[in-house]
């Protein structure tokens, strides 16, 4: 009757979910399998179940298939989930239909909290008080803030010193984390966690956890529910760690093989041209991962040469046919400022994947008689400067520049054209 447990992506050696492990004896790492028969006995039952739970989180209304054993009652959430997806078909008129699904609209402003729910609502249950992570974004600030909201739980975050903006420090100080600068990189910072999670009773909450990766299918799932389950052709996802895109797959591969949808969507992953070791490993049939120095991007978040979840997200990729594109930095700032522009604030990283999108369409990867979606990683408020940069300066094409005159009715409406 054990409803949960871990299995290694390599060697499929299987461990008690009960244990606080990150990676298998061979060194792979692992990933949570649930006896979805067990916890989900009748799938259709569940489906028509759904819509009177709409006033429920996400993560408690798709729990049968996100996370089963995890007691209820150990749940640490901060109301995320339920975020907007947006049909933009309108403005873009050679898909058959294009949404966006926007997980900027969470608590702390990226999908990252999708993890956390999980993650440590997991550590809750397991009794930790302490966790860490080495981050220099939205990780630290979504673990920061759920543990937080924790009843018992120390929250600490190790970051690159000097390499942080302020607006990148204010989430997990104002969430109360012990918040460490260290005179090193972000390999740096990662190297010292793992020192200290295996010294010390210490939950370790980067991407290699293999816990959060379960509450990240809910992005998925929701939006298939939001879609009553329609499932559109595409899923466009921007592609850094790859612990999203794994996620995605997994959420859709367990609805499919329990019979919630019946057809399967394709995946598209998207990278920035300076760090692309997935793209590169796509177009040599993913026959090995080459990691490389990540060059420096305005998508940030997604600044990485050698990819934790590469396995995890070539396997999905694979199952569902997918294709991997890589767009410069011209192209991804262009259409953040293009999606900007109607009233949707997106990140860098978001703008990797509609930019994606967009060329994929373009090539005929995406065809004009097809849906897709995109899923938007984070809200442009956590990154201004990119946004003040770009329109800034004239000869970006959409820069919407700010004007300035002297307190004088007639120059105002000079300028005005009044
Ligand atoms: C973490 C993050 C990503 C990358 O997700 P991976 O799971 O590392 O591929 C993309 N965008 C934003 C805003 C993120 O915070
Ligand atoms: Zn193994």
């Amino acid at each position: 009757m054990v409803l949960s447990i871990f299995k290694c992506i390599s060697c499929d050696k299987e461990y008690d979910i009960q244990e606080i492990r990150y990676c298998c004896e061979c060194g792979d790492l692992l990933e949570v399998i649930h006896d979805l028969s067990q916890s989900l006995p009748s799938p259709n039952d569940w489906k028509k179940s759904l819509d009177n739970q709409m006033a429920v989180i996400a993560f408690r209304r798709y729990q049968a298939l996100l996370f089963p054993s995890l007691p209820g009652n150990k749940i640490i959430t901060l109301n995320e989930g339920d975020t907007p997806l947006y049909d933009v078909s309108h403005h873009f008129p050679h898909f058959s239909s294009i949404k966006l699904k926007h997980e900027g609209m969470n608590p702390t402003l990226s999908f990252k909290d999708r993890g956390m729910v999980s993650g440590i609502s997991w550590a809750n249950y397991l009794g930790c008080e302490n966790v860490i992570c080495a981050s220099t974004g939205d990780t630290s600030a979504a673990m920061a803030a759920y543990a937080g909201s924790a009843p018992n739980m120390k929250g600490i975050v190790l970051l690159p010193k000097g390499k942080i903006s302020p607006e990148q420090l204010a989430q997990p100080i104002s969430f109360g984390a012990v918040t460490v600068g260290i005179e090193t990189d972000f390999d740096g910072c990662m190297k010292l966690v793992q020192q200290l999670t295996e010294k010390h009773n210490i939950y370790l909450l980067n991407s290699m956890n293999s816990v959060r990766i379960e509450g990240q299918k809910a992005i998925g799932i929701e939006t298939l529910h939001q879609l009553n389950w329609q499932v559109p052709d595409w899923f466009v996802i921007p592609v850094g760690n790859a612990g999203n895109i794994s996620a995605l797959g997994k959420g859709l591969r367990e609805l499919f093989e329990l019979g919630i949808i019946d057809k399967l969507p394709r995946l598209a992953g998207i990278q920035t041209e300076g760090a692309s070791p997935l793209y590169e490993s796509y177009q040599n049939c993913y026959s090995e991962l080459v990691p490389k120095k990540a060059k420096p991007t305005k998508a940030s978040a997604i600044q990485i040469g050698d990819p934790v979840s590469y396995k995890k997200a070539v396997r999905e990729l694979k199952y569902f046919n997918g294709v991997v594109e890589a767009v410069t930095e011209t192209e991804l700032m262009d259409w953040k400022a293009q999606i900007d522009k109607l009233g949707i604030s997106i990140c860098p990283n978001s703008a990797v994947a509609v930019a994606g999108a967009m060329k994929l369409n373009e090539n005929g990867i995406i065809k004009e008689t097809e849906d897709v979606v995109v899923i938007l990683t984070a809200h442009g408020s956590k990154f201004s400067n990119a946004s003040v940069e770009y329109h800034g300066d004239e000869s970006n094409p959409s820069a919407n520049h700010t004007h300035t005159v002297s307190p004088n009715l007639e120059e105002l409406e000079s300028l005005l054209n009044l």
